[in-house]
């Protein structure tokens, strides 16, 4: 397994790999890896001739009252679960190296930024897309590896690969969940005991309303009303930043839950900020 470090070094190591492999596909992480980054890994590895993983916490997509000081890092680890997954090569910048020349350059993806967590969040999604633009451009991959976890993340870059003619396929993988149905995230660890047993609550809630629009259709208000209802009385502990029912596609807010809708929700433990979403594809009306 290579692992780089520069700019440089990287798309030397790359250009090697695009003379001799046939697909290169690219998973960007911020590292702290846990099983939810290696699914995407894997099917990095199932899918592409050469796997590579950036592992990069970018200070752009943090405001200044986030958790960029204490965002967890285990670089050793990290290596050692790629190293045992197959990836071909790991790319481990300093932000000195990636960002050193200071940069004018941002890209912003309009509308689908502005919404969901965009709200909390204004300048997040211009750092996330900076920051992936900047590794398609390095890496070149044929494949790009995005969880569902962060619907919305991976609804940005799909636009802002299309509108800008990037060569490259982006694909979803499924959101991968603890035991009791909590969305693995880095910041997990960060949750009290009791945090982590209310936790839980969040995709319990999701599904619950899944089941009822699957069921009987309620009007979209209605379903978001129950989410709430839920995490009230089961995740006490939590306070909800928004409860929102999205069509998959705009992200605009949906009335009705007729159609497909992808139901999304970011909740404060504390410090922590948890987020979750359930997509309901084609509603089915009960028999
Ligand atoms: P991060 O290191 O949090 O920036 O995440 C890197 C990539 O891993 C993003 O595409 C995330 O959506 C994805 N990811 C994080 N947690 C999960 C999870 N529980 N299941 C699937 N993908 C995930």
């Amino acid at each position: 397994m290579i692992v780089t470090h520069t700019i440089g070094e990287t798309r030397e190591a790359l250009s090697q790999a695009h003379r001799t492999a046939k697909t290169i596909g690219l998973v960007p992480t911020m590292g702290a890896l846990h099983s939810g980054h290696m699914s995407l890994v894997d099917a990095a590895r199932s899918g592409c001739d050469f796997v590579a993983v950036s592992i990069f916490v970018n200070p752009t997509q943090f405001a200044p009252s986030e958790d960029l000081d204490t965002y967890p890092r285990a670089p050793e680890a990290d290596l050692n679960a790629c190293e045992s997954h197959g990836v071909d090569l790991v790319f481990m910048p300093s932000v000195e190296d990636v960002y050193g020349q200071g940069a004018l350059t941002q890209v912003w993806v309009e509308e689908l930024s502005e919404t969901l967590c965009g709200r909390s969040r204004p300048t997040h999604f211009r750092g996330v897309c900076t920051i992936v633009a900047k590794l398609l451009n390095i890496f070149q991959p044929h494949r790009a590896y995005f969880g569902a976890k962060d619907y919305q993340q991976v609804s940005i870059i799909r636009r802002m690969v299309s509108d800008l003619s990037f060569p490259v396929e982006i694909i979803a993988c499924p959101t991968v969940r603890e035991a009791d149905g909590l969305a693995m995230s880095s910041r997990n660890a960060y949750l009290s005991p009791e945090e982590r047993r209310q936790a839980p609550a969040l995709s319990v809630a999701l599904q619950r309303a899944k089941e009822s629009i699957r069921r009987s259709h309620p009007p979209a208000p209605h379903a978001i009303r129950e989410i709430r209802d839920y995490l009230a009385h089961e995740a006490p502990a939590g306070t909800i930043e928004y409860v929102q029912a999205v069509d998959p596609d705009t992200l605009r807010d949906v009335e009705t839950t007729e159609g497909p809708l992808v139901l999304a929700l970011a909740v404060r433990f504390g410090h922590t900020r948890l987020i979750d979403n359930v997509l309901v594809d084609a509603p089915q009306r009960a028999p």
